[in-house]
């Protein structure tokens, strides 16, 4: 899959040249849609956009805009797309200050889960948004986040970026990207991070939550990962779950990850219609990865009687990662390891921030 892009380029300020300059890549989702003269939805031509912001211009800032040719529902993002989007950051990353995801919000957590593990050392700051409303819709909520996105990827203290991780951008908070989740879909509080602390939130001022802020060590290169393999599978518990669809997802022919959601602080049946297959999809050289499904709260595998046969067995307590950061980083892993203990060893590393550590 090859993905087409137009480019505009757009100098914000009228009265000196900027000095910063920002990439946005634009995806597509609701923020990107106008209304044409027949009232339908259709994708916005991003040179257009001082027409639909004309507060940018008190940025200053120099934009490039890279525009997907074919805008996307982000329901119908895949991991081509973020090695795209990844690899679009990486070979820009010398020209910019700072760079702008513009993406629908079904599937962002998940992109931006995944492009903060593709981007080892980054040290500038990759913001994502979206909206809720389009663009031309008059209480849009495109316009603010957009300008405050932007605003937060330029933001720089002692010439160094404020916020140099990847991170969404929406409603007033600034959350890390690999712990945030899309928790609404009506009203404009789209996101929310359970378990970390929010980055920033704007009010009449930005407000940054500099402690909480991830920084790579100085002088590291930025390395790029850009592999994923795709052959892992989510199995969700609920009570009255059959004997055959557990064997059934174990049985997934070329099958190397399980990223198993749990109960609670990692909790899960025990009995042994239910242990055994699981034992034995270990012992084959499947990776079990236990994440709760509640949004708040860690794994602890061994607090309770109900989680003790997965530890013994090796499934990888998940710690608070989010189902989004634990598909994406599971993908990521498998694409380049094929060592079991190297696998684990990965997975309950936190490589930028994603998990708690005890
Ligand atoms: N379905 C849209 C998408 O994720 C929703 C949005 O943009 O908010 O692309």
């Amino acid at each position: 899959m090859k993905i087409e892009y137009t480019t505009s380029t757009i100098i914000t300020s009228a009265v000196k040249a900027p000095d910063t300059s920002i990439l946005i890549i634009y995806t597509g989702g609701t923020l990107g849609m106008v209304h044409n003269e027949n009232g339908v939805l259709i994708p916005f031509d991003f040179s257009l956009i001082m027409d639909h912001i004309p507060s940018l211009r008190q940025l200053e800032l120099n934009i490039t805009v890279l525009s997907f040719q074919t805008p996307i529902d982000s329901s119908n993002v895949n991991p081509q797309h973020w090695r795209e989007i990844g690899e679009k950051i990486y070979t820009n990353y010398d020209k910019y200050d700072g760079f702008v995801v513009l993406h629908g919000t079904d599937t962002m957590a998940f992109s931006a889960s995944a492009i903060s593990f593709m981007l080892e050392n980054l040290q500038k700051p990759v913001i994502f948004t979206g909206a809720q409303l389009p663009i031309s819709s008059s209480r849009s909520d495109a316009r603010e986040n957009l300008i405050t996105a932007l605003e937060i990827a330029s933001t720089k203290i002692n010439k160094k970026p404020v916020v140099p991780e990847v991170a969404i951008y929406f409603d007033s908070v600034l959350l890390r990207g690999n712990r945030s989740k899309k928790v609404e879909s009506q009203q404009f509080d789209a996101f929310e991070s359970e378990n970390y602390p929010m980055l920033a939130e704007s009010g009449v001022d930005i407000n940054y939550n500099h402690k909480f802020i991830h920084r790579t060590e100085q002088k590291k290169d930025l390395i790029f990962h850009g592999s994923f393999d795709t052959n892992i599978v989510v199995l969700k518990l609920f009570p009255g779950i059959s004997k055959e669809a557990v064997e059934g997802i174990i049985n997934i022919p070329n099958l190397r990850g399980i990223v198993l959601e749990t109960y609670g602080s990692g909790n899960a049946p025990t009995h042994d219609w239910f242990l055994t297959p699981l034992k034995k999809a270990i012992e084959k050289g499947i990776i079990i990865l236990n994440v709760s499904q509640c949004p708040g709260g860690k794994v602890d595998q061994g607090r309770y009687e109900t989680s003790e046969g997965l530890h013994a067995m090796g499934v990888i307590g998940g710690s608070d990662l989010t189902i989004e950061a634990a598909v994406t980083k599971l993908m990521i892993v498998l694409a380049e390891e094929k060592n079991i203990e190297n696998i684990k060893s990965r997975m309950i590393e936190s490589i930028c921030g994603e998990m708690s550590i005890n």
